[in-house]
């Protein structure tokens, strides 16, 4: 996808954050909100503006992060020795506020996810949930991956609940005489939230442990894309979650009228096959 200046950052800046406090904001998602002190010049830029995120290992005693040139960060995080080297995730901004005394603060929804016997599974999502007042971090800013051509005709948005902050943040930004669809999936009705989309945008909510609660996620989401059918071959599609959701819903949007040129798709994360191997 073609990224312009506005979207991706030309010098991505590296911000030093604290945690200022960490919640359970529905049952799957935790939210953990941080300030820096120079977070009051984040360039937020509002619809799915994402970001890095280095925080310390459970196996660390302190977090280390050096200062890194954004436009080649990953040359520089690698060469930080293995035992010393922070754990690096991508997530998106779920809000971003500027404060009365000069600061800023930003929030960060973490969806808490398990292994098939239960346990807390993810290093991002373990973090988040055991975040205390103080814990330093540090966030790579990104840019937005949202790229509507300004001809869009209309908007159809699938995402299950990794894509659930970019779907919150696009919703709220798009212009307010925009049409289409969202199609957005949950874990469980507790988790659906309100969504500030314009009038024009029909939402539909999905909830996984109503329809099939084993289900891979993304499923439900990639059957109701399937059936919406593009009006025109001039629409823009964003499709993420679950690597399979993106790269199905993908397939679908193409087949069904849009140029690969209006789809943005991005497998934020792959289910690894979770069978054990017979003997
Ligand atoms: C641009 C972008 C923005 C993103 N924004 C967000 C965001 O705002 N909030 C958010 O929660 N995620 C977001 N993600 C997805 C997130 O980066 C991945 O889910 C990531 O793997 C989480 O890191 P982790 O350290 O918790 O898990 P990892 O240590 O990377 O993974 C450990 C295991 O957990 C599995 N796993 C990872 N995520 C999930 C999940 N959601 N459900 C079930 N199993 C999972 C992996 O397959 C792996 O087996 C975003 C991804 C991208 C590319």
């Amino acid at each position: 996808m073609a990224k312009t200046p506005r979207l991706l950052p030309q010098n991505p800046r590296l911000f030093r954050a604290r945690v200022l406090r960490s919640e359970r904001l529905t049952p799957s998602v935790q939210r953990v909100t941080v300030t820096g002190d120079d977070l009051h010049e984040f360039p937020f830029l509002g619809f799915d503006h994402w970001f890095r995120l280095f925080v310390q290992r459970p196996d660390q005693d302190r977090f280390h992060m050096p200062d890194l040139d954004g436009t080649k960060w990953w040359p520089t995080f690698l060469a930080i020795p293995e035992d010393v080297r922070p754990h690096c995730a991508n997530y998106t901004v779920a809000g971003y506020r500027h404060r009365s005394d000069g600061t800023a603060e930003l929030d960060v929804d973490f969806v808490v996810h398990t292994t098939a016997d239960g346990e807390p599974e993810g290093r991002a999502a373990i973090w988040a949930c055991a975040a205390r007042p103080g814990d330093e971090l540090a966030l790579l800013d990104q840019g937005c991956i949202f790229d509507a051509p300004t001809d869009a005709t209309e908007v159809i948005i699938a995402a299950e609940e990794t894509g659930l902050p970019a779907v919150v943040g696009i919703a709220a930004s798009l212009p307010r005489d925009t049409v289409g669809h969202i199609v957005q999936e949950v874990p469980t009705a507790a988790d659906v939230r309100r969504l500030d989309a314009p009038a024009g945008v029909r939402v539909t909510w999905l909830v996984r442990d109503e329809v099939d609660p084993g289900a891979v996620p993304g499923r439900a989401a990639l059957a109701t894309l399937q059936r919406i059918v593009p009006t025109d071959d001039r629409g823009y599609a964003f499709v993420v979650g679950e690597s399979g959701l993106a790269t199905e819903g993908r397939r679908h949007l193409h087949r069904a009228g849009l140029s690969k040129t209006r789809i943005t798709f991005s497998g934020f994360w792959k289910r690894e096959a979770r069978e054990p191997v017979p003997a």
